[in-house]
C-alpha cells in the first residue's frame, strides 16, 4: 500500500475502500463498514466488486449510482461510487451516500407533479365557465351567475398560488436568522380577526382564552399565518352555533397556543397524514370549502423553522385540539390567567359590529 493512504482514507468524508488484486479489501474507512459495503475482506456489493474488476481491467475511472438495502433495518441508501486505479495492484473505490439529496429531489419532483394538477382543477372551471357564458351571452341571469363561480374559482386559484408561494418559502426548514420578539395577544387578536367574517356567518363563537402578555422568539407574520390558518380551519370544520377557542399558556420554555374546536373531527386513522402537502380528509367536501390542503403543511413548517411543534388531539364526530408550540421569550411575569369567558373576543366582536 503506498505510504500515507491510510491517513488520507481516514480524513476523506465519503466512504473509502482499497482493493487489491485477489478482490480482497486491504484498506476501508469506518463509514464503509457501516454503509454495509464491506464484509471480512471482501466487497460486499456485487455491483461495486464487478465495477473495480472493470477498473482493473481497462484502469478507466468510473462512476455509478447503486441503490444498497440494509437487511437488518431494511432501510434502502442512495450512494455515488466512484472507482479509479491508484497503482498496478490497487483499486480505489470512494463511495458518497446521497440519500438525502435523492429524497429532496423525489419530494420536489412529487411537489411540482402535485400542484400541476391542482391548478388544473380551478383553471379547468374557469375556462367552463368562460365557455358557458359566452353561450348563455343573452341570458343575463345565467351570466351573473356564471360569473359568481367565476369569482369564487379565481379566488380559490388566488389562494392555492399564494399558499404554495408560502409553502415553498418555509419548506427548508431552515432555523430563523434573526429571530424577533413578537407579542402572542396580538397575534391571536390578528388570526381571530381574519376569521371573523366567517365565524360570524355559521354563528360560531371565536373565544381568546387563557394567559396574557406573553411573548415568543420568532418572526411574527409566519407564526400569524400558522395560527390564522389553525383558527381558520377551526372555523371551516365546525358546524354553526359551535365555539372556537384559541388560547395561550406560557410553560418554561415554550408558549403553547391551543385552538380547539367542536367540529368534524379527523379520524384517527387519517390523523398523521393531514400535515401531508394537499392531504385532504373528504376530498369530495373540498370543492365546497375551497380548501388547498396545504394549511397545516405550512403550520409544520412555520413551527419547525421556530423550532417549536404542532400537535393534534381529535375524536371524529367531536371535535379537534391543535397545538402549536413555540419557543418563549422570558421577560415580565405573565399576568394571571383571566376566567374562561364565553364571550366573544372583543376583536370578533368588533368585526361583528362593523358588517351589517
Ligand atoms: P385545507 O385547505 O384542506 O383545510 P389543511 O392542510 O389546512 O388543508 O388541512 C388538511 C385536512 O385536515 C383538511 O382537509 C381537513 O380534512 C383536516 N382538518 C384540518 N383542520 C381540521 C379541523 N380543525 N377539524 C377537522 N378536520 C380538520
Amino acid at each position: 500500500m503506498p505510504p500515507g493512504i491510510g491517513t488520507v482514507l481516514s480524513v476523506l468524508r465519503s466512504s473509502a475502500l482499497l482493493v487489491d488484486e485477489q478482490d480482497d479489501v486491504v484498506k476501508a474507512s469506518a463509514p464503509a463498514y457501516s454503509l454495509g459495503l464491506v464484509r471480512g475482506n471482501r466487497v460486499a456489493v456485487d455491483e461495486l466488486a464487478d465495477l473495480v474488476r472493470q477498473v482493473r481491467r481497462d484502469g478507466q475511472i468510473r462512476e455509478t449510482e447503486l441503490l444498497l438495502l440494509n437487511p437488518e433495518s431494511r432501510r434502502s441508501t442512495t450512494v455515488i461510487a466512484r472507482v479509479a486505479p491508484l497503482s498496478s495492484r490497487l483499486v480505489l473505490a470512494l463511495v458518497e451516500d446521497r440519500t438525502r439529496e435523492r429524497r429532496v429531489e423525489a419530494i420536489r419532483r412529487d411537489f411540482v407533479a402535485n400542484v400541476s394538477h391542482e391548478l388544473k382543477t380551478p383553471v379547468g372551471a374557469l375556462n367552463l365557465l368562460a365557455e358557458a357564458v359566452q353561450q348563455a351571452a343573452d341570458d343575463p341571469d345565467a351570466v351573473t351567475r356564471f360569473a359568481g363561480r367565476m369569482q369564487t374559482e379565481s379566488a380559490r386559484l388566488t389562494r392555492l398560488v399564494q399558499q404554495i408561494i408560502e409553502l415553498s418559502r418555509l419548506q427548508g426548514d431552515d432555523p430563523l436568522d434573526d429571530p424577533q420578539t413578537v407579542d402572542v395577544d396580538s397575534i391571536v387578536s390578528r388570526a381571530i380577526d381574519q376569521s371573523a367574517i366567517d365565524a360570524q356567518a355559521k354563528d360560531i363563537q371565536l373565544v381568546h382564552n387563557g394567559q396574557r402578555g406573553l411573548e415568543i422568539l420568532g418572526n411574527g407574520d409566519e407564526v400569524a399565518l400558522a395560527l390564522g390558518n389553525l383558527v381558520a380551519n377551526a372555523v371551516t370544520y365546525s358546524p354553526g352555533h359551535s365555539r372556537v377557542v384559541v388560547s395561550a399558556k406560557g410553560g418554561d420554555m415554550m408558549v403553547d397556543l391551543t385552538i380547539t374546536d367542536q367540529g368534524i373531527g379527523i379520524p384517527a386513522s387519517e390523523i398523521d397524514r393531514i400535515f401531508e402537502r394537499f392531504y385532504r380528509v373528504d376530498p369530495a367536501r373540498h370543492r365546497s370549502t375551497g380548501g388547498t390542503g396545504l394549511g397545516l403543511s405550512i403550520v409544520k413548517h412555520v413551527a419547525a423553522s421556530h423550532g417549536g411543534e404542532v400537535r393534534v388531539w381529535s375524536v371524529e364526530g367531536q371535535g379537534s385540539t391543535f397545538t402549536l408550540s413555540l419557543p418563549r421569550r422570558a421577560t415580565r411575569p405573565a399576568q394571571p390567567t383571566p376566567e374562561p369567558t364565553s364571550e366573544p373576543s372583543t376583536d370578533a366582536l368588533r368585526q361583528q359590529e362593523a358588517t351589517p
